[in-house]
């Protein structure tokens, strides 16, 4: 355990919570930090292996449940399973998600791939909040957040179809906080900026790319953004710290979205 979670900073003791997409990527750092702060934690994801393997990892407060977040019945059975297994359910993370296969200009693009993109994306946030809300409502509290993308804050970083399924997500999180927020239910986003993640992290070559493009174009230089970032806004939204948060879209790109600095850098150079 690090020391920033010892016994007396143990910041979700008692909670139990879903990750999607808790496989890889900034779903797997999430777990692994709601574990580190006392939550049980269920893995949700479509790649078993992975999921199996890191769930065997972390021992008995840890699980893995194959979900499809696209597909109803699941979602059924991983809320439902995770209660009967842990009793409750205080904290739903919606992070699964896909990026466009870059399909070009619009001009070319077929109808079925913005649809498979929103499948998952959007309609998968959707069904994924549904059933969380479920179980939360009788309960009078709960926290529901998503991952979307710093996309939802400016123009350009991302391909319109991705785009459009995670602004999506930002006038699901909006609306469901309203309805929601009735029943004690906090209900937030988050938008990170680019992290390396999924089996790009173990290409050397991919990486130094990426830093490179990064350390160029973010804002907040001396700093690439990591999955373990993300997490840390995840552990604050779903933790008693966020006890007043909700209808949020806490964006994570280190000021990215909301600077131009070409007038500074020229008038400074
Ligand atoms: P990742 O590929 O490492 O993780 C995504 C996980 O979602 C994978 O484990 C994958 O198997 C799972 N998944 C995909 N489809 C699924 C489905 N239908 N049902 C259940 N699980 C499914 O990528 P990541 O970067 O960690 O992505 C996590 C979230 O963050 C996504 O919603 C993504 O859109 C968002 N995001 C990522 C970035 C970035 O730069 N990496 C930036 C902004 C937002």
């Amino acid at each position: 355990m690090s020391s920033s979670s010892s016994t007396t900073n143990r910041r979700l003791e008692g909670k139990v919570a879903i990750v999607t997409g808790g496989a890889s990527g900034i779903g797997a750092s999430t777990v692994h930090l709601f574990l580190e702060h006392g939550a049980k934690v269920v893995i949700a994801d479509v790649q078993d292996e992975l999921g199996q393997a890191l769930s065997d990892k972390l021992g008995d407060n840890v699980c893995y449940i194959h979900c499809d977040v696209s597909n109803e019945e699941q979602v059924i059975d991983l809320v439902d399973s995770t209660v009967a297994k842990f009793g409750q359910l205080d904290i739903m993370y919606s992070n699964a998600g896909i990026v466009n296969n870059d399909f070009g200009s619009i001009l070319h693009a077929q109808k079925e791939q913005i649809e498979r993109i929103l499948s998952v994306n959007l309609i998968g946030g959707f069904l994924v909040a549904k059933h969380a809300a479920r179980v939360m409502v009788p309960n009078k509290k709960g926290c529901i957040m998503f991952t979307a993308s710093a996309c939802t804050k400016i123009a350009g970083i991302a391909k319109y179809s991705y785009a459009a399924s995670k602004y999506g997500i930002v006038g699901l999180t909006k609306n469901l906080a309203t309805e929601l927020g009735l029943h004690g239910i906090r209900v937030n986003c988050i938008s990170p900026f680019g992290v390396l993640t999924g089996s790009d992290i173990h290409d050397e070559t991919k990486k130094a790319m990426f830093d490179r493009i990064m350390g160029e174009v973010g804002n907040l230089k001396g700093k690439i953004l990591k999955a373990e970032d993300v997490a840390k806004a995840a552990l604050y939204l779903g933790s008693d710290e966020g006890s007043y948060v909700s209808g949020m879209n806490l964006v994570v790109d280190g000021g990215y979205s909301v600077v131009n600095p070409s007038l500074f850098k020229a008038i400074m150079m």
